[in-house]
């Protein structure tokens, strides 16, 4: 058994050591992080990068990114494609049914600015931050399955770094 010289407010890994010192907001912030269930909002040709994401090849659960059909079980939502002046409220009753503390990814052009619909059209959204706060863009048209894995990469050093204070959004 080590002797730990310096002890960490938090920390993934002790070397040589079996004390652990930590916060309850640590364990709290690492589980979630660790165990992020999405609603899939998928509703155009970047969800198809989204369901490539999530099959063998780029094994999305290794993060613990788990598909869920219901907003009630779910965290996150990943919005993927464009997004309908008729489908926003639909949106934000998906995101108003999520319990606390919830998330939302911006996957691709569409979903972020209304892409290639930003001109000519009165139909299409322009940026999902009008419907539900965002918290991390992926950028792209459609952004590859590693630009995906980045962003929930991004969002779970997001969350460890938060505080309870800040999930009420
Ligand atoms: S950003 Fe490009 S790939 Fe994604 S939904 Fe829009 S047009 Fe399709």
């Amino acid at each position: 058994m080590g002797v730990i010289k310096k002890l960490p407010v938090y920390a993934e890994r002790i070397p040589g050591g079996s004390i652990i010192t930590t916060t309850l907001e640590s364990i709290l912030h690492h589980g979630q992080a660790s165990s992020l269930w999405y609603l899939l909002f998928g509703t155009a040709c970047c969800a198809i990068e989204l369901m490539c994401t999530g099959a063998a090849r780029y094994d999305f659960d290794r993060l613990g990114m788990i598909f869920r059909a219901s907003p009630r079980q779910s965290d996150l939502i990943i919005a993927a494609g464009t997004i309908t002046k008729k489908m926003a409220p639909r949106l934000r009753r998906l995101y108003d049914q999520m319990a606390e503390p919830r998330y939302v990814i911006a996957m691709g052009g569409c979903t972020i600015k209304g892409g290639p619909f930003y001109y000519d059209t009165y139909a299409v959204e322009k940026g999902i931050e009008h419907i539900v706060p965002v918290d991390v863009y992926v950028p792209g048209c459609p952004p590859r399955p590693e630009s995906l894995l980045e962003g929930c990469l991004t969002l779970q050093k997001k969350i460890k770094q938060q505080k309870m204070s800040d999930w009420q959004n």
